[in-house]
């Protein structure tokens, strides 16, 4: 008689909202997931795919994997239109209806049954239809966790009076009611959306309202490490005993790699890219002209746009601390449109000490000898990507949860400071020369010891490596669909 056959490994479906961010992180998850045996089907919006196919060698790396697929859904504009960053809004409906019906076929496909959806925490309609079809829902969110948990907090901040903030308002204000972050939130440093006068106003509904409900999902996952953002994390556990803190992942993927490369001689694993623009490797060449620790990396991540006044301003600031600069400035970087050229009079400095391209390799820079520190909009990725490389940071926070986010690196990690809220050349000279000078020691050795940290964190036996061999455990324990 024949042996029985092994049962099919657990499918597991993966769905980012359509981000570079989200897709970065969800990615770098699925290749996590794939690489310990799961059998993945990861839904990912045409749009980025044709651009992660263009730009990003995610062929090459998911075929690797037989039981990985791509299910390419559409969000309803053609491929070349210009998507503005609020376009999720726009397509927002469409997108969820034609998901709801993949996802009724995905889940209703004899051959491969599914163990459980995780779902962009952001994207919570899946937590309802997943249920009605009878298959778990793990949530991700991609955002800090003390952001997460300052928007879990949103209806006791408007109890305790700490929201609405009015008009007049002293942005200086301690916040009191984020439980566990009382002596580290102000008003300024609230996500954006906290910024109106109006509670009814529809994206401060909307995004605290989404937090909220991911807690009807099975079990929630955040792209941490416990010992970064420690006073959050253990608040939001009281509320989610199924937690799983296993980032940075990016880190995380490149560890679990090398740890099961075929010889302890073989080269380290390079940045698996998923960028979805195409990368300008020039600065590499140029950074590698550059002294040791002489050059601030300039990046504002992929959807953030600068008004004529703010670009002026940065041009100016970096030229004038008289530090090597090396700026990314994306063809739509500019609010208004247009280029965002080097004023005429700053050409000559700009050609002798900076370097300008439309997208870097950003991890790989951001691990090269010539680069001391990150001026950033504090973007979550961003964010991590630094504290691996071990990067002290001026932040420049536009949106979302960029706000809460610069605010960890300037008061509670101390690695940097925080510009927020005040563009002006002189601002930005003093703060580039403080990471890159007069402080530059203090702040190297606090980025040295949180990069030191996020290695333990995912190293065998760290808190993300552990919590990343839970969920695995876990997701096989449950049963699939049909
Ligand atoms: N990035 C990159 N090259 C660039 C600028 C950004 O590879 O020139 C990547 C960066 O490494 C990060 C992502 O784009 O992984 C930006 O994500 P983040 O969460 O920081 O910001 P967002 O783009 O979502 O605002």
């Amino acid at each position: 008689m024949d042996p029985p056959l092994a049962p099919p490994p657990p499918h597991v479906i993966i769905f980012p909202l359509a981000a570079q961010g989200h897709v970065n992180s969800m990615l770098k998850l699925a290749e996590l997931l794939a690489h310990s045996g799961l059998r993945i089907t990861f839904i990912n919006s045409e749009y980025i795919h044709h651009r992660l196919l263009r730009h990003a060698d995610i062929q090459a790396r998911f075929t690797a994997f037989p039981d990985f697929r791509f299910k390419i859904i559409s969000d309803g504009l053609p491929l070349d239109h210009p998507r503005s960053s609020d376009h999720f809004m726009t397509t927002f409906s469409y997108v969820k209806s034609i998901t709801m019906q993949l996802l009724e076929e995905l889940v209703s496909a004899p051959d491969r049954p599914v163990t459980c959806i995780i779902a962009d925490g952001i994207l919570t309609f899946t937590i309802d239809f997943a249920g009605d079809l009878g298959v778990p829902v793990v949530a991700f969110r991609t955002i800090s966790a003390s952001c997460f948990w300052a928007y879990f907090c949103f209806p006791r901040m408007v109890e305790s009076g700490d929201l609405p903030i009015k008009g007049d308002e002293d942005m200086d204000r301690v916040v009191t009611s984020v439980k566990g972050m009382e002596d580290i939130l102000r008003c300024r440093d609230l996500p954006s959306f906290c910024r109106v006068a109006d509670l009814s106003d529809w994206t401060l509904q909307y995004v605290p309202t989404q937090t909220l409900q991911t807690t009807r999902a099975r079990a929630l996952i955040l792209n941490s490490f416990d010992q970064l953002e420690g006073p959050a994390i253990s608040q939001i556990r009281t509320h989610f005993p199924n937690l799983y803190t296993i980032g940075p992942l990016h880190s995380h993927l490149k560890s679990r790699l090398s740890s099961s490369s075929p010889s302890p001689s073989s080269p380290p694993p390079s940045p698996a890219s998923n960028s979805i623009w195409e990368v300008d490797r020039s600065c590499i060449s140029w950074l590698d002209k550059q002294p040791p620790k002489s050059v601030i990396y300039v990046s504002f991540g992929s959807i953030t746009t600068l008004n004529r006044h703010d670009f002026t301003e940065f041009w100016y600031g970096l030229v004038n601390s008289g530090r090597r600069f090396l700026w990314v400035v994306r063809p739509d970087s500019l609010a208004e449109g247009g280029s965002g050229a080097v004023p005429e009079e700053l050409r000559e400095a700009v050609a002798e000490r900076g370097c300008v391209v439309g997208w870097a390799p950003q991890e790989e820079v951001l691990h090269h000898g010539a680069v001391a520190a990150f001026l950033t909009h504090s973007g979550w990725n961003s964010t991590l990507e630094s504290v691996v490389a071990g990067k002290p940071m001026v932040c420049w926070p536009c949106l979302a949860d960029q706000q809460v986010n610069s605010r960890l690196v300037s008061h509670a990690w101390k690695v940097g400071l925080d510009m927020k809220d005040v563009c002006d050349r002189e601002v930005v000279e003093r703060m580039v020369n403080g990471v890159m000078g007069e402080r530059q020691e203090e702040f190297a050795a606090a980025a040295g010891d949180l990069a030191r940290m996020a290695r333990e964190a995912m190293s065998e036996g760290g808190s993300s490596w552990g919590n990343l061999d839970r969920l695995i455990e876990d997701i096989r324990s449950m049963k699939p669909s049909s």
